[in-house]
């Protein structure tokens, strides 16, 4: 997602020296050979659950790659590691939401490999784990579930189709926010697993478009949530008098157009650079600030035709 067909060649040539120009397929050909001698021979594998079914213990593996059955298809043992909220009532349910997740998540019908694994092998089966583990994760979300409104973060499905929506996330990429989740739904939850102080400030970057709302399958109302943030952030110490005051400032200037036009683009950037440090995170450089306003562009784009 984040590096071109290109970049990948280069680097399966730096690690592995494959050949500079390889192709996808002569690439995917190279990994599934090497890939596949470390599966047989892996003791344990680890997989995710997309969802974990309640009325029969059955766990529900979805991908397009096939990594997933091949790390519980080779090792004897087979460890789940999932959030409580992937728990649904029933087969049912899961009938109904896997064709949701592909639709939302790559736009297929459905995901090429579904797995529903009822268990470790039992006695006269060939193939399989010999012991299962499933590992469940709570980190907070107990605590979101007491919420009046943050609950609802625990119905995403993580299909990404926020992600892919959100003007902000197309431009600065995955990494910038710092955290495992990322985009709309990494904003709202981040905060609650790792700490308002340090990672409230995703919140700040939305510009409240509605985008991640509008193509939600499952209607989280992301907006609100990282409107709420906001103030969660403030009432947590996340943001010190640093930010009042350059709110305060912001508010100043962009509430007069004549002030606007004043702070010209060599100042937001000499502004920007007295922070001392690239705000797009270590994996993309800062753009720069035009010269002049759109408006004061606009202007003398009208007059001269
Ligand atoms: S919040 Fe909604 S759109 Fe975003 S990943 Fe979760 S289910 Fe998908």
């Amino acid at each position: 997602m984040h590096k071109s067909k290109e970049d990948v060649a280069e680097l399966f040539h730096q690690h592995f020296n494959t050949p500079a120009q390889s192709t996808p397929v002569e690439l995917t050909n190279f990994v599934r050979e090497k890939l596949r001698e470390q599966y047989q021979e892996a003791g344990a594998g680890i997989t995710g659950a997309n969802f974990l079914i309640a009325e029969n213990g059955n766990i529900a593996l979805t991908e397009n790659e096939g990594n997933g059955v091949m790390s519980t298809s080779f090792p004897k043992t087979h460890i789940v590691i999932a959030g409580i909220e992937k728990i649904i009532p029933s087969m049912k349910d899961l009938g109904f939401i896997w064709p949701i997740l592909a639709g939302h998540g790559t736009g297929q019908k459905i995901s090429a490999y579904n797995t529903i694994f009822t268990g470790p092998k039992r006695r006269g089966e060939e193939d399989g784990p010999e012991k299962q583990f499933i590992i469940l994760i709570d980190n907070e979300r107990s605590s979101m579930l007491d919420t009046n409104e943050h609950w609802q973060a625990l119905k995403c499905i993580r299909c990404g189709a926020c992600l892919n929506a959100c003007p902000i996330y197309k431009v600065v990429g995955g990494y910038t926010y710092n955290t495992v989740y990322s985009g709309p739904i990494g904003s709202v939850i981040t905060p609650f697993m790792k700490n308002f102080a340090e990672f409230g400030h995703l919140s700040t970057a939305c510009t409240q478009c509605g985008k991640c709302e509008e193509v939600c399958p499952v209607m989280i109302p992301l907006p609100r949530l990282l409107l709420l943030n906001r103030k969660l952030t403030n009432e947590n110490g996340g943001n010190d008098w640093r930010w009042g005051t350059g709110m305060k400032f912001f508010e100043y200037i962009s509430s007069n157009r004549k002030r606007m036009d004043v702070t010209q683009g060599s100042l937001k950037n000499s502004a920007v650079s007295l922070t001392g440090k690239n705000l797009m995170g270590k994996n993309k450089s800062m753009p720069t600030f035009e010269e002049l306003s759109f408006s004061r562009q606009w202007k003398i784009k009208s007059k001269n035709g």
